[in-house]
């Protein structure tokens, strides 16, 4: 957004208006669709002042927090659909499937993924079998 302030020619009037950006108001004004507020008239010009910018800096670092988020989101996304074409989910057996794997020997079977609590998780490593935590996106969430 741009602020210009903007001078009737007709009256001398004096008034602030904003402009999605400066081709905008060019384009207003070959169309004649800048009007003085007073008269009517349509012979508006800028004034010498420089435009000012709006400077939201919180708007510009919500954006970018926001496309940060959907980029890590995205390729967690992209994880988790790996993981779900090649790992066999075990839901809350996990830990349960997680020893059967390492005790039984079925090294073999492809890899699981499941819900495990964090103590569950400190108990499988001190039993020497290697599990991660990673993030996770219920697809269902907006
Ligand atoms: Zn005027």
């Amino acid at each position: 957004m741009i602020k210009y302030k903007l001078v009737c020619k007709n009256c001398e009037l004096k008034f602030d208006s904003w402009f999605a950006s400066s081709n905008e108001y060019e384009r207003l004004k070959k169309r004649k669709l800048l009007n003085c507020h007073n008269c009517n008239s349509t012979k508006i010009q800028k004034t010498i002042m420089a435009p000012q910018l709006i400077n939201n800096k919180s708007k510009t670092i919500e954006k970018i927090n926001l496309a940060k988020y959907q980029s890590v989101k995205k390729t967690i996304m992209n994880y988790q659909k790996f993981i779900k074409d090649n790992f066999k989910y075990v839901g809350e057996n996990f830990v349960y499937e997680a020893r059967s794997i390492h005790y039984d020997g079925k090294k073999k079977i492809k890899g699981i993924y499941g819900s495990v609590s964090k103590d569950d998780l400190k108990e499988l490593k001190d039993e020497g079998i290697n599990a991660q935590i990673i993030p996770w996106i219920d697809e269902n969430e907006n």
